[in-house]
């Protein structure tokens, strides 16, 4: 097995045995515990047992938990065998011959998934978890759509309901993602929606209200708290969400051992941060106890510049001002994000595990803008076929100038990037590219709430 990996090093790949059987918890590692999310209204540490009306109990627990290695359950590994996991590790040997660089480029494949992306990793475990504790229905808002279909597929293959309040917006104009969703059997609402007392409200003052991803999580939690029998289900930025992604790195790291390689860079995009967190997390561990100096590079959208321009501290989740507060880089719970084409790296914060290791330099970030991130994508499609989601371009974009980098120096570079999604429902996005009508958004006004935090709590 590993000698005929090294050999041909195209594909590097791990048969079930080898798939690893626990996530890894990188609350283990830190120097310290992460600051806890606060009450808004007290300003004090919230009770994690009140959080279980909203998750599952499980997922609370692991939101918290400080053991290093948390077992995947039997269904949900053989849910992830299904997907299929492991992914491949793609060497990307056409890229480099075109780049004419002396750096060894690899992709972990996160887009052979049915639905696209890496998010199904999340949306499997979380719907097991409810399920196992005899939930119903579980409820979530979606902005383009990759987060409503990694639900509704992991809801229809462990029998509960679904709903998804999906950005008004998007739900008109971006049909694809909507449909899969409704041929798993998931419910679909337009938001703001005439479901809950927050959408009729909203709808009242403009019936064609366009929608934002604060409003839609602000109905998806009231529809969660008027039924008993159903909760509510988060596609990234908390712990356990970054938690289950981990599988990813988990597996790359061993795909590296079999064909004696290591990172010199470790990379990807971040929209909340989970696909990021967990290719990177399991590298990050080396680098925490001292092992390595890997170098850990997060890709952002200068229109949505969360964590290059992002002020360290607590922000409201979401724009409505419903969720806790939570100690991370955000730009303001009141952003108004450009309409970039990326929609999963549209949002205000950012994961507050991402945000601790930015903030004490264990990881960088750059931001980039719509143009420079098709180019990149455009150069990936016609060297190796590859069509990136618009989310994953970010992360091809920085490859793509660390490469060239490496040309100037001669450095043999091990650049390992996460591929977190493929751009086949993007076509529009790179039809406006092809035809040079691209925007190239501004930043907008940046706004962060100073909220007075009692020491102590
Ligand atoms: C949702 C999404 C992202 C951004 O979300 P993260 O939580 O930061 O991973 C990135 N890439 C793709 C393809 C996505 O669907």
């Amino acid at each position: 097995m590993t000698s005929n990996n090294k050999m041909k090093e195209h594909i590097i790949t791990l048969s079930a045995e080898e798939t690893p059987t626990s996530w890894y918890n990188i609350q283990a590692d830190l120097p310290e515990s992460l600051s806890p999310p606060l009450d808004s209204t007290t300003l004090k540490p919230i009770n994690p047992q009140l959080l279980e009306r909203i998750f599952a109990k499980e997922l609370v627990r692991q939101e918290i938990s400080a053991e290093r290695y948390i077992k995947v359950p039997e269904e949900v590994f053989d849910a992830y065998l299904r997907l299929p996991r492991p992914t491949p590790l793609y060497r990307a040997k056409r890229l480099e011959k075109y780049l004419k660089t002396p750096a060894r480029i690899y992709f972990k494949c996160e887009h052979f998934s049915p639905t696209g992306s890496h998010k199904t990793n999340t949306a499997i475990a979380q719907a097991y978890y409810n399920k196992k504790q005899g939930i119903n229905r579980l409820v979530t808002e979606t902005g383009a759509g990759q987060w409503g279909t990694a639900l509704a597929f992991s809801c229809a293959i462990f029998g509960l309901k679904c709903r998804i309040y999906m950005v008004r917006a998007s739900f008109q104009q971006k049909p694809g993602r909507r449909i899969i969703a409704q041929v798993y059997g998931a419910e679909m609402f337009p938001s703001p929606s005439d479901q809950t007392n927050f959408g009729r409200k909203l709808l009242k003052e403009n019936s064609n209200h366009p929608g934002t991803l604060g409003i839609a999580i602000s109905e998806a939690i009231e529809d969660t708290l008027t039924s008993e029998d159903t909760r509510y289900s988060l596609g990234s930025v908390l712990n356990h969400v970054l938690l289950h992604q981990t599988i990813i790195g988990l597996e790359a790291k061993k795909q590296f051992e079999l064909i004696d390689a290591y990172p010199d860079v470790v990379c990807g995009c971040i929209g909340g941060g989970s696909n990021y967190a967990g290719f990177g997390f399991p590298f990050m561990m080396d680098k925490l106890k001292g092992k390595t100096d890997t170098e850990f590079v997060a890709c952002e959208s200068k229109a949505v510049p969360h964590t290059t321009r992002g002020v360290y501290t607590y922000d409201f989740g979401d724009t409505a001002e419903t969720t806790p507060l939570l100690k991370m880089l955000t730009i303001g719970h009141g952003y108004a994000c450009p309409p970039i084409h990326a929609g999963g790296l549209r949002y205000h914060g950012m994961a507050p595990l991402i945000s601790y290791l930015i903030n004490k330099g264990y990881m960088r970030s750059v931001a980039y803008s719509q143009t420079e991130i098709f180019e990149a994508a455009k150069m990936l499609a016609q060297t190796e076929g590859l069509i990136a989601a618009p989310e994953t371009a970010h992360s091809l974009k920085y490859v793509v100038d660390e490469a060239l980098k490496c040309k100037k120096t001669g450095e043999e570079k091990v650049i390992a990037m996460n591929y977190s999604g493929h751009g086949l429902l993007d076509l529009t996005a790179y039809e406006q590219f092809l035809a040079n009508k691209l925007v190239n958004y501004e930043p907008q006004k940046i706004k962060v709430p100073a909220f007075q935090v009692k020491k102590g709590g």
